[in-house]
């Protein structure tokens, strides 16, 4: 599974577009399954940047493998901040006035099970524990769309548990308990799962990925752009601290795909303000009475 890699990708088609001298307005046209096999076809090593992490090896196919030569087990500890509970998760929504969230669920190809175990039969963590940030750089309506899309080649299964559209919408892609293919070759500081032989490693088991979207004039592949909404901050501060609230994740761990990515190609979300997130965060979390899951409480 090549994860929004393949999403984030389109800024290379901006670079065929260019190199072959087409409009880019031409290149948007294009339909989406036109432009991955573009990009597919393009061999750059960020299409590496698969949710298997690299590897052919299939999990039927490799069974539970001997002991020998296996990688270490890599786990993340326990964060020390609690859950908060469901009374406190939903009068927090209600001060909030949060909008439900739009609902358009990935086509089932395009994302999985959090895995219980791995090829040499170990157990893995599957519980969220890192929130990991992330831009669409094309349009929603392509982000979508590309969800949405039937995509029986693991080269193409991509998706994020959550999209912010520019109004601020929250759009919902991938239930929480599900594996969204996100970050495919990915570490959180030192740790990853290589959850099969050969494989780079990913944190997707463990991973909430929630990606904004990415302003027109950020379609192609430079190193910013204009940025995003303040609704787009307020809602994405908001749904961190929802998530902190029903997960127990400390703000130590709300990290972004450049922080994450192995794959030395992803470098998302381009022109993101900590310092414009902050003060909804901070806002949220008081409001909310939801204090402990900031930096000055929550510890590594
Ligand atoms: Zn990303």
């Amino acid at each position: 599974m090549i994860d929004v890699a393949v999403v984030e990708n389109f800024i290379k088609h901006e670079i065929v577009g260019h190199a072959l001298n087409v409009p880019n307005a031409v290149m948007r046209s294009v339909p989406h399954q036109l432009l991955i096999s573009l990009v597919i076809g393009l061999g750059s090593c960020s299409l590496l940047d698969g949710d298997s992490g690299g590897s052919g090896v299939s999990d039927t196919a490799a069974g539970v493998l001997p002991s020998l030569d296996r990688p270490p087990l890599m786990r993340l500890g326990d964060s020390r901040v609690a859950a908060a509970s469901l009374e406190e998760i939903q009068a927090c929504e209600q001060r909030l006035g949060l909008a439900a969230e739009d609902v358009q669920l990935a086509h089932p190809t395009n994302f999985g099970e959090r895995k219980a175990r791995d090829s040499w039969g170990r157990v893995l963590q599957v519980k969220p524990m890192v929130i990991v940030l992330h831009e669409t750089v094309i349009s929603e309506p392509q982000a979508l769309g590309l969800f949405k899309t039937n995509h029986p080649d693991d080269d193409q299964q991509v998706s994020y548990h959550m999209l912010i559209g520019r109004d601020g919408r929250r759009v919902r892609i991938v239930p929480d308990r599900k594996r969204a293919y996100g970050s495919g070759m990915s570490a959180f500081g030192d740790i990853t799962m290589r959850d099969r032989p050969g494989s780079v490693g990913s944190i997707n088991n463990i991973a909430l990925h929630v990606s904004l979207v990415t302003p027109s004039d950020g379609r192609g592949d430079s190193h910013g752009h204009s940025g995003y909404t303040n609704a787009q901050y307020k809602s994405l501060a908001e749904q961190v601290l929802l998530w902190q609230a029903t997960f127990g994740i400390p703000i130590t761990r709300l990290t972004t795909h450049a922080a994450v990515d192995r794959s030395r190609s992803r470098y998302d979300p381009r022109s993101f303000r900590w310092d414009r997130f902050d003060p909804h965060y901070n806002h949220a979390a008081e409001l909310c009475g939801l204090n402990q899951f900031n930096n000055e409480q929550a510890g590594p």
